[in-house]
């Protein structure tokens, strides 16, 4: 499950209550990995993907993928951006992340 589209955070929209704690792992493309925003990101392939996060509740991590070579290629907005779904927060009118962490529970019941 991806993250894709990211525009603008819904800050009235708070995270799920019980959100857990996850570390934020970033994860930059190099000439070996390709384009891994690419590859994770699920987005159509006219759109230029400029990051996206994928949740691993399992291992409470918070999967940053980007296009670029490292951080400082990446523009803040776009980092700080991740980083507020890394803490739970959807975009505007989307339930998306509330929604995967739903799910998770329900699996572990
Ligand atoms: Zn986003």
């Amino acid at each position: 499950m991806v993250i894709q589209g990211c525009t603008t955070i819904d800050f009235g929209n708070l995270p799920a209550p019980d959100w857990p704690k996850l570390t934020v792992v970033e994860h930059y493309s190099t000439r070996e990995s390709g384009n891994l925003a690419r590859q994770y990101c699920d987005a159509p392939l006219f759109i230029s993907v400029l990051a996206c996060m994928q949740p691993d509740f399992d291992n409470k991590l918070c999967n940053l993928y980007f296009p670029d070579w490292d951080r400082a290629s990446v523009a803040d907005w776009v980092y700080r951006h991740e980083l507020e779904h890394c803490k739970g927060y959807d975009h505007p009118g989307d339930n998306e992340l509330h929604d995967l962490w739903e799910r998770w529970k329900e699996r572990r019941n």
